[in-house]
């Protein structure tokens, strides 16, 4: 392991004065503001469950990239199944001939979704993932209302920020895609209730992430799985950040058994070194894009390196069982996270989540501030939800160790002790 010392840069403020500026002329002048007032740095190497930054300072990794990183930095594996393909063929003619990689990536993706799901469509991101499932459940089912849920959260273009739940994203690009209904999530009769003959489909969350690690009443899920067969409604699951053994199981939605009729995932199924996104439904709600193979389509969806990451990936987290790793080590730090809870009720008013994705709430947003400063000084990273700005979310990566939990939770502790002193 590298130390301290042997990663810092020489000219490192001059390189973050320098790439400060180019944000302020180039990238964006107010987020060049927010990172100046926030004291950044710059990232320059990352490895396993740690990110150096340009002084030599090292970080433990307790975001993940908000779940891109579930075998945590570039995993050997990973990285040597991109080595190799970068070597043969890195990009495709682009459908004029067959892909192999993205062939191999389908058939793994049909074989560990649940339920009958067969048929991928492979893209770039979630929130693209989201688009296609979306304009595929409108076209088998020839309806066009979507219901989705208050607070979830599914990607920030048109479509599936139609989809999403948080007005405040979303006012000043009205008006957005027509025929979205949002109901609170968890209440399966607020669900019900909005269901009408042009219902194509119900699309959510398994657990709303960025809406603050939100885990619905245990049997919401298959409830909503059981109105979808009643009414004939596809069920889609937005598995983007729940899948792939986040939650302690391969996806969120095995926790109550169920398959959705069209899964979206992403995020870390690019393994952490490739951008990758994918829809995976049915054979019968595929069917319509069986019968006009080009009526969605993508240049750099499939693409033989995101494929190779993607293959690799899939396969390292079935060999290191990760998702049993982050049922056990969720369970770990849930446990002396409510214990530290116990000591500061009035700061920390819940701990929750499943697997290695948990919130802290606290009692008010300053706290997360504080919080997220106090572990960032001692050398961790974390950060709050988009959609809940009193939670910080923990999502370190699966690969983590027992050792590595104590020393977030010996940080955590200290940042509690730091905000109890701001209470009185
Ligand atoms: N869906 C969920 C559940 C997400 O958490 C996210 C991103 O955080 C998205 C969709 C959008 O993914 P992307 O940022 O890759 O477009």
């Amino acid at each position: 392991m590298r130390t301290e010392e042997n990663i810092a840069l020489e000219n490192a403020e001059e390189l973050i004065e320098e790439t400060l500026e180019k944000y302020d002329k180039y990238v964006n002048p107010g987020f060049a503001r927010l990172m100046r007032f926030l004291g950044t740095t710059l990232e320059v190497k990352t490895e396993g469950v740690y990110m150096y930054d340009a002084r030599g300072k090292r970080y433990l990794d307790f975001l993940s990239g908000h779940a891109v990183y579930n075998l945590g930095f570039a995993h050997p594996k990973v990285i040597k199944a991109v080595e190799e393909q970068l070597k043969l063929i890195p990009q495709t003619s682009v459908r004029t001939m067959l892909n192999k990689p993205m062939a191999d990536l389908c058939e793994k993706l049909a074989k560990i979704t649940p339920g009958n799901l067969t048929y991928s469509f492979l893209c770039n991101s979630g929130t693209e993932a989201v688009e296609g499932a979306l304009k595929l459940a409108r076209m088998a089912t020839g309806k066009t209302q979507i219901i989705a849920t208050q607070n979830g959260f599914h990607g920030k273009s048109m479509g599936s920020l139609s989809a999403s739940g948080r007005p405040q994203y979303k006012e000043v690009f009205e008006p957005l895609v027509p025929d979205f209904l949002h109901v609170p999530f968890g209440d399966i009769s607020a669900m019900a209730a909005v269901v009408t003959g042009e219902t194509a489909a119900i699309i959510l969350e398994p657990i709303q992430g960025e809406g603050g690690v939100i885990c619905p009443p245990d049997g919401y899920l298959r409830d909503v799985r059981r109105l979808c067969d009643d009414k004939d409604i596809l069920l889609i699951l937005d598995e983007i950040q729940t899948g792939l053994g986040r939650t302690g199981k391969m996806f969120g939605c095995d926790h109550e058994d169920i398959a959705p009729d069209i899964m979206t995932l992403a995020k870390a199924l690019g393994g952490g070194v490739m951008p990758i996104g994918a829809f995976i439904a049915t054979p019968e709600v595929f069917a319509p894009f069986e019968e006009n193979p080009l009526i969605h389509s993508s240049t750099f969806g499939g693409n033989p390196l995101a494929c190779a990451a993607a293959i690799a990936a899939i396969d390292a987290i079935i060999e290191e069982d990760l998702p049993a790793q982050a049922a056990q080590k969720g369970e770990y730090l849930l446990s002396k996270l409510k214990d530290i809870q116990a000591k500061y009720p009035d700061l920390i008013m819940d701990i929750r989540g499943k697997g290695l994705t948990i919130g802290v709430e606290f009692a008010d947003e300053g706290y997360v501030g504080s919080t997220i400063y106090t572990l960032q000084d001692r050398g961790i990273l974390a950060l709050h939800m988009l959609n809940n700005p009193k939670v910080i979310r923990l999502q370190p990566p699966l690969i983590i160790g027992y050792d590595q939990i104590d020393f977030f939770l010996e940080a955590f502790a200290h940042s509690a002790e730091i905000n109890k002193s701001l209470l009185t």
